[in-house]
């Protein structure tokens, strides 16, 4: 490392968190400054439309370092502050209030937002991205209010389940025939429709809505069949866009399918000194041979972890697999690993019982499962992942076969009497 500018890391997500306590970690003594322009601490944002918007958890709850924890170690925090430039060239970022900062290695982790629609503005409408969004919708959430969901991803379907408990009256309008397709596929789609439908959510699956007008009640939307639904709040969860702005402007390459920052399987950018994690990196995965960009809490974590060591020239390659959680009422839906798209889909479990895992097998190995509330065959599957397998779909689709089996076998160790 050169002089002693030392790292800078752009964002205050769990990914930026996560590098500089890898930092500390692993040794580095020297300069750490994490720019965000949030208000808070880094934290976690899974809550916010979960234990946070429904009350059980405070602020406090889910940081990603504790309070005191960047004193503690000497890592300078900007808060409400921007990095509005990068200049690769002179190893430098420009800040939001005039200043500027050199580094010796730049971390760029600046997140998604969420994706807005024009047309759908106003006080009454919501997307939930940071704590303030979270409060907001959360302190309109009164019993008997009707809220209107746009987008039955997995942010719209968690807060229809908080709303839902909270004597919230929900309508959820989703394009897709079968929300949740794409992501975990059909039987999960409608096993979920069902479950809100039992707790009174209604997911319109197959409705778009076109236009939104505001009342002096409320919210009047129209739909593409020509029905008019009104509302009180509306929040608009139809994905996210990744900040990687700052990359484009400063010449670093952005693929142009995912627009994530691309990097390589060590996290550097095409910018010499620049890596980039989290949400906004699209990052060449070695097992797969391909980039990907995962938006999962555990990624952005393990990629800040694989950072500092990468930052310290480890050369350590990201080979972890994607995981992913999502809590919705007292059920848990959980998945792990990358399924390509030629994947074979095979089910094993009860769909009709609400407890089931969908399996993805490629060239005769499992590549990845989605579970509802089945603990033991995710648990499973990252062990599979892990190693050399071979798997049939009958294999898998049957119950009384243990895919444990399918791990290989440990040696034996034979004990010895010790001579007497
Ligand atoms: C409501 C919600 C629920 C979620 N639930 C789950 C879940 O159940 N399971 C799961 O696996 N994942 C979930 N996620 C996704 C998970 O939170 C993300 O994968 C994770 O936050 C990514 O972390 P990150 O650090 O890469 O980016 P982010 O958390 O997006 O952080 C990026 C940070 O950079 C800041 N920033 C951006 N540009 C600049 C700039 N120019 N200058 C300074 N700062 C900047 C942003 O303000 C932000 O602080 C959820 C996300 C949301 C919003």
């Amino acid at each position: 490392m050169t002089g002693s500018s030392g790292f800078v890391l752009v964002g205050g997500g769990v990914a930026s968190a996560a590098a500089a306590a890898g930092l500390r970690d692993q040794g580095y003594d020297g300069r750490i400054v994490l720019v965000s322009d949030e208000l808070h601490l880094p934290y976690e944002r899974p809550p916010l439309s979960k234990e946070f918007l429904s009350g059980k958890f405070g602020l406090g709850d889910f940081q990603a370092n504790p309070e005191g924890w960047y004193a503690e170690n000497d890592v300078e925090v900007l808060l409400g502050t921007r990095v509005s430039a990068v200049d690769p060239g002179g190893q430098r970022v420009v800040l939001s209030d005039g200043g500027s900062l050199t580094y010796d290695s730049l971390v760029l982790a600046t997140g998604v937002r969420a994706r807005t629609l024009t047309g759908f503005e106003g006080d009454r409408v919501h997307s939930i991205r940071a704590i303030a969004d979270s409060e907001r919708l959360g302190a309109r959430l009164a019993p008997g209010t009707h809220l209107a969901i746009l987008g039955a991803g997995f942010i719209g379907c968690e807060v229809a389940a908080i709303a839902a408990a909270r004597g919230v009256r929900v309508t959820v309008f989703e394009p897709a025939p079968v929300p949740l397709v794409r992501a975990l596929g059909e039987e999960f789609g409608t096993t979920m429709v069902d479950i809100h439908a039992d707790h009174g959510v209604d997911i319109r699956a197959g409705q778009q809505v076109t236009g939104m007008t505001e009342t002096a009640r409320g919210i009047e939307l129209q739909t593409r069949d020509g029905e008019v639904v009104e509302c009180d709040e509306l929040l608009v969860g139809i994905g996210s866009i990744p900040n990687a702005e700052l990359a484009v402007e400063a010449g670093i390459a952005v693929d142009g399918t995912d627009g994530g920052i691309v990097t390589d399987e060590l996290g550097r950018t095409s910018a010499p000194h620049v890596f980039a994690i989290g949400d906004v990196a699209s990052r060449l995965h070695p097992t797969y041979g391909r980039s990907v960009r995962v938006e999962h809490h555990d990624t952005a974590m393990r990629h800040g972890a694989n950072a500092a060591r990468n930052l310290l020239g480890q050369s350590v390659p990201f080979t972890d697999e994607p995981y992913f959680w999502s809590d919705q009422y007292d059920h848990s839906l959980k998945a792990v690993g990358h399924a390509g798209p030629t994947a074979t889909k095979v089910v094993r479990g009860s769909v009709e019982g609400r407890s089931f895992s969908v399996f993805s097998l490629e060239d005769g190995r499992i590549t990845a499962v989605a579970t509802l509330d089945r603990p033991r065959d995710l648990m499973t599957t990252r062990k599979l992942l892990a190693v050399p397998h071979q798997a049939t779909a009958a294999q898998v689709a049957d119950e009384d076969f243990d895919l444990k089996g399918l791990l290989p076998q440990r040696p034996r160790v034979r004990r010895t009497e010790a001579p007497s």
